[in-house]
């Protein structure tokens, strides 16, 4: 990795950081962790049903196809086109939505962006043959991309949309995928990207029942009650006093919408987000002209490895994400530093986020003209505790007489609801509306929450078989007792922070075992118990101990709100962990999941 110069602290300086953020976190860490939030299963403005497509109605499917993927947000969209580029004829989505998207599907809230760069962000581009408009898309232009994949992959013709799939089957050499429709279809290959960002939750704040005004979550925003659009013009708020729970990275686009239209906005604070450059701006026609054939899969790679410390002879992403690089490696893995003394890095890498931390701060006072919300607005923890958000207008929207930050640090959150307004500190502040910017149940698939039952050869339960012997797969993506059945997502595998990027690898790695198999005539996919006890033992052997970071570190869902449990990742990263799966395809490691020819 390329040094970068390394920051100088007095020891006193240190120390005062250090215990600030100690203070900070005993600040927030609630006796409850995770158990303070419940599910949003339905009222306060959150359904499950899909408000943007008119309700499609159709007869249970029992037929028979080759492919059945679950999901089609980017990971199920990039697992299918991967397969119809490996010959697979008959794929089938099934999806919730009613259309293609997954989480850009449902989220629509006003200011919806992606903050990594579309370039490297959107999948398949070449394929599709577009170039995104801006550095970083606006919501719709990701959801158009999604729809074009569909297009450009002919997916459209055999999918399933507004669609549950219930139960996984395995039956006589074949998945029987049961849905919430009355389907039994049969696949011969199951995939398994149902996403982790599509549960939303709410704050179990006490009396949130009794609030008598009107409440929704980001994720199903009300626009017949705000008006205006993703664009903004949010005119039905013009005469409302409204409050937003949440400053994580939704809200940070949410804000300055609801600032700028509502005739009085309080913004509930927890714990303040880190808030770096954003610098959006359209893309110049002549350099999206010049492209070369290749171009994505090189920009990508180069993303990837700058955001991980590698050496890049040219950083052409070159943002607030890739000059991060060196506070990130509590984020993403890397075996960039493999070569240091890794106590010397340890150490080198807090003087660097005290320095970056310093420097977002310093930013807060800067564009901030209140000096009391300007301190509330400090973030007080390393970088890597919570997902970084980047934004030119949030902190600026503070400056406007109509917006109040309500800091509710010290009482764990909001301490409760009335049937007018949100309470805290003992005072009441009474609100005609309340938005959920408060998040998912990230990282759960619905697999792994049970949601989703399993039964593999001879009606084994998936979540028994992990329950009894510990979660057993081969790179994450199958496993024994479960043929022909791929898992994408975060699982024992090395995730980064462009997670479409991660997604089509992985759907790459899979079209291509699978295609091997379809070559070989072999019938079934399945590693040995052997070869999954070997990834496990390698995977949790070499996985970077974050346990004390974590435990330093103030709640969120990255250490499980405090309560900090093991991380299991590829300690070398994303870049390595590709090419590992590269390698082993191409060597004799493939062997040990296809079976005999039959
Ligand atoms: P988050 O989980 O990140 O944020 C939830 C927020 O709600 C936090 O600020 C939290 O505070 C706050 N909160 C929860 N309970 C209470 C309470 N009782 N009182 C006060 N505040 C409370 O959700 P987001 O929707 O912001 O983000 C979800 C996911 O979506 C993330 O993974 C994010 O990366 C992703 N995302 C990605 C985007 C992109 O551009 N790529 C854009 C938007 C979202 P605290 O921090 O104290 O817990």
């Amino acid at each position: 990795m390329s040094t970068p110069p390394i920051p100088e602290f007095s020891d006193a300086e240190v120390a005062e950081l250090r215990e600030r953020y100690r203070a900070e976190r005993e600040r927030r860490v609630r006796p409850d962790g995770a158990a303070q939030y419940r599910r949003a299963e339905g009222g306060f403005g959150y359904y499950a049903e899909d408000p943007y497509a008119e309700e499609i109605t159709r007869e249970p499917l029992d037929d028979r196809v080759d492919a059945i993927v679950l999901g089609g947000g980017f990971g199920g969209l990039c697992a299918a086109a991967r397969l119809r580029q490996r010959g697979v004829e008959r794929i089938r989505i099934v999806e919730k939505g009613g259309d293609f998207g997954g989480t850009w599907y449902w989220n629509r809230y006003p200011g919806i962006h992606c903050d990594i760069e579309s370039y490297v962000y959107l999948p398949l581009l070449e394929e599709v043959g577009y170039v995104p408009r801006w550095k970083y898309s606006p919501g719709e232009e990701i959801r158009q991309h999604a729809r074009a994949i569909g297009r450009t992959f002919d997916l459209y013709c055999d999918a399933c949309f507004q669609t549950g799939v219930t139960e996984l089957r395995w039956d006589d050499g074949e998945w029987v995928v049961r849905t919430d429709r009355g389907d039994a279809m049969r696949a011969t290959y199951v995939v398994v990207s149902n996403g982790t960002l599509d549960h939303p939750k709410l704050p179990g704040i006490p009396g949130i029942e009794t609030f008598r005004g009107h409440t929704f979550h980001t994720s199903r925003w009300d626009y017949g009650y705000t008006g205006g659009g993703p664009d903004g013009g949010l005119t039905g708020l013009a005469d409302k006093r409204v409050a937003i729970i949440g400053t994580g990275a939704t809200a940070i686009q949410v804000v300055p919408h609801v600032a700028r239209d509502a005739r009085e906005l309080l913004v509930f604070q927890r714990t303040p987000s880190s808030v770096d450059v954003r610098d959006n701006r359209p893309t110049d026609p002549e350099w999206a002209a010049s492209l070369q054939p290749g171009w994505h899969a090189r920009r990508r790679e180069n993303f990837q490895a700058a955001v991980t410390g590698q050496p890049v002879e040219d950083d052409l992403v070159d943002d607030a994400w890739t000059a991060s690089a060196p506070v990130l490696g509590k984020i993403i893995s890397t075996d960039a530093r493999a070569d240091r003394d890794a106590d010397e890095w340890e150490r080198a890498e807090e003087l660097l986020d005290f320095a970056k931390m310093n420097r977002l701060r310093a930013r807060v006072e800067q564009v901030v003209d209140d000096p009391a919300t300007a301190e509330l607005l400090k973030p007080w923890y390393r970088y890597g505790c919570k997902r970084p958000t980047f934004s030119d207008e949030y902190l600026t929207a503070f400056n406007r007489d109509t917006v109040t930050l309500v800091d509710t640090a010290d009482s764990g959150g909001v301490e409760r609801f009335t049937e007018t307004g949100l309470v805290v500190g003992g005072r009441e502040y009474e609100v005609d509306c309340v938005i959920f910017a408060t998040g998912f149940e990230v990282g759960k698939s619905d697999v792994m929450t049970g949601r989703l039952p399993v039964h593999g050869r001879d009606g084994t339960r998936l979540l028994d078989v992990w329950r009894d012997r510990g979660v057993r797969t081969l790179h994450g993506f199958t496993s024994n007792g479960f043929p022909n059945l791929f898992h994408l997502g975060p699982l024992q595998n090395a995730p980064s922070v462009n997670y479409a990027h991660v997604l089509d690898e992985q759907a790459i790695h899979v079209a291509e075992v699978v295609a091997e198999a379809r070559r070989r005539g072999v019938k079934t996919v399945e590693p040995t118990a052997d070869a999954e006890i070997e990834w496990v033992e390698t995977i949790t052997a070499s996985s970077p101990d974050r346990a004390w970071f974590d435990a330093e570190c103030t709640p969120g869902y990255y250490n499980n709100e405090g309560s900090a449990r093991p991380r299991i990742t590829f300690a070398a990263g994303p870049a390595a962990f590709q090419r590992l799966l590269r390698e082993w395809r191409s060597g004799d490691g493939i062997n040990d999941v296809l079976g005999d020819a039959g």
